[in-house]
C-alpha cells in the first residue's frame, strides 16, 4: 500500500485523492482549516503549518509528501523531507512563492517575461503592481496607469506591505496556460495549451478547441521542459503566459496541479491529477491527448441550481463541498465535445443559468 500525504486539503487535495483511490493510493491531508474539501476523504490532520509535533503525527507511515497549494510553508516542508521524500522538490515551491525569484528565474532560463523590477518607479506606466508573495487569484495587486495611481486606496494599502514588485502592464491578446509532468526519469509529457479567461484576478474560462498552432505549442513546451530540467522536477507544473502578438511571456509558474488543468478529468486520456500521482509514485506517465473540444467554467461566489446544470447534456458538475462566499471557487462544469459549434452551444445554454 503507497500512503500519500498532502499538504493542503483544498478541492486540488480533493481531486488528487478522487484520482488515485483507483490506483490503490492512499492519502492523509494537513491543513490549517477543519472544514476543507479534501477532510470528507480521507483523514486530516488540523493544525499550524509551524506545529513540528502534528507534523510528525502526519509523517507516521507515509511513502511520500506531496502539496496541492504553492504557499505552504517552505519550512513544513523541509521539516517533512527528513522522513519522507518530498515532490515536487522544495526548490520549486521556494522558486514559485517569490514572484521575484520566480521572473529572474525565468530570465535566467531566457523564457521571457515582462519588464519587472522592485523598484517602484522604474517601470513605465501603465504597471502592475504586486506582493512578492502570497498574491493569487488576483489579490495583492493593483493597475497603475499613472503616477497618480499611487495615491489611491488600493494601491496605497499595497504600499504600506513594502515588498512589492512592479511589472510593465501586457496589453496581452489572451491568456495561455501549460500543464506538464515530468516523472524521476526525466519523462516528461505536455498537455495541450488552454486559453483561459479570467475576470478580477480570478480565472472563469477555459478552452480546448484544438486552434493553437504547433509553433506555440512547440514553444510553451520548450519553455517548460526548460524549467522542469533546471528544477529535477517530479510532478505536475503549471506555468501560465500572456500571449502578444504570437510571442508567449511566462507570468508565473505552480508547482502544482492547476485550475487551468481541471478539464483534463474529463477531456483527456489522462488527468493531470492522476499524472501528477504517477509521476510522484514513479509509474509511466500516462496520454495526455484531449478527447475532444472542452471547456472548463469555474463556479464561482455562487452553486446555480444543480439540476438545472445537469439537464444540459454533456454537463460534468464538480462540486467541492464548500460554502458559497464571494470570489471563491466553489466548483466547476466540464464539456468535451466533438467541434467547436456544439461546445459553443452548450456554453450558451449554461450562460442562461449561470454568469460566466
Ligand atoms: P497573477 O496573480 O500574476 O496570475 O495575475 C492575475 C491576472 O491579472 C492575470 O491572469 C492577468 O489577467 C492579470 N495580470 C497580471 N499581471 C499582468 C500584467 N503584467 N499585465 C497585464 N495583466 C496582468
Amino acid at each position: 500500500m503507497t500512503m500519500i500525504g498532502i499538504l493542503g486539503a483544498g478541492q486540488l487535495g480533493r481531486m488528487l485523492a478522487l484520482a488515485g483511490y483507483p490506483l490503490g493510493l492512499h492519502f492523509r491531508f494537513f491543513d490549517s482549516a477543519s472544514d476543507s474539501p479534501a477532510s470528507l476523504f480521507a483523514e486530516q490532520i488540523t493544525a499550524d503549518y509551524a506545529d513540528t509535533s502534528a507534523l510528525d503525527r502526519f509523517a507516521v507511515g507515509l511513502d511520500l509528501v506531496t502539496y496541492e497549494f504553492e504557499n505552504v510553508s517552505v519550512d513544513a516542508v523541509r521539516y517533512l523531507e527528513r522522513s519522507a521524500p518530498v515532490y515536487p522538490p522544495s526548490i520549486a515551491l521556494e522558486k514559485g512563492q517569490d514572484r521575484f525569484h520566480e521572473k529572474s528565474f525565468f530570465r535566467e532560463l531566457g523564457i521571457p517575461t515582462a519588464e519587472f523590477s522592485l523598484e517602484t518607479e522604474s517601470i513605465s506606466f501603465p504597471s502592475v503592481l504586486k506582493t512578492r508573495r502570497m498574491g493569487y487569484d488576483g489579490k495583492g495587486q493593483a493597475v497603475l496607469s499613472s503616477q497618480a495611481d499611487i495615491y489611491n486606496e488600493e494601491v496605497s494599502e499595497l504600499l504600506v506591505q513594502q515588498d512589492l514588485i512592479v511589472e510593465e502592464f501586457i496589453p496581452f491578446d489572451r491568456e495561455l496556460s501549460i500543464i506538464s509532468a515530468r516523472s524521476k526519469t526525466g519523462e516528461m509529457v505536455f498537455y495541450p495549451l488552454t486559453k483561459n479567461q479570467h475576470r478580477d484576478g480570478i480565472l472563469r474560462l477555459s478552452i480546448v478547441d484544438g486552434t493553437i498552432s504547433s509553433q506555440l505549442q512547440k514553444q510553451a513546451e520548450e519553455y517548460a521542459t526548460a524549467v522542469m530540467n533546471a528544477l529535477n522536477y517530479v510532478g505536475v507544473l503549471a506555468i501560465e503566459f500572456f500571449e502578444k502578438d504570437g510571442q508567449l511571456l511566462a507570468n508565473e509558474m505552480a508547482p502544482r496541479v492547476h485550475n487551468s488543468g481541471h478539464w483534463t478529468i474529463d477531456g483527456a486520456v489522462t488527468s493531470q491529477f492522476e499524472n501528477h500521482l504517477r509521476a510522484i509514485t514513479d509509474a509511466p506517465l500516462g496520454s495526455t491527448s484531449p478527447l475532444g473540444v472542452c471547456a472548463m467554467v469555474n463556479l464561482i461566489g455562487i452553486i446555480p441550481d444543480m439540476k438545472s446544470i445537469l439537464k444540459i447534456e454533456g454537463a460534468h458538475l464538480h462540486l467541492y463541498d464548500k460554502a458559497p462566499r464571494p470570489k471563491r471557487k466553489v466548483g466547476h462544469v466540464t464539456f468535451v465535445e466533438k467541434d467547436v459549434e456544439t461546445l459553443q452551444k452548450k456554453l450558451d445554454q449554461l450562460k442562461e443559468i449561470y454568469d460566466i
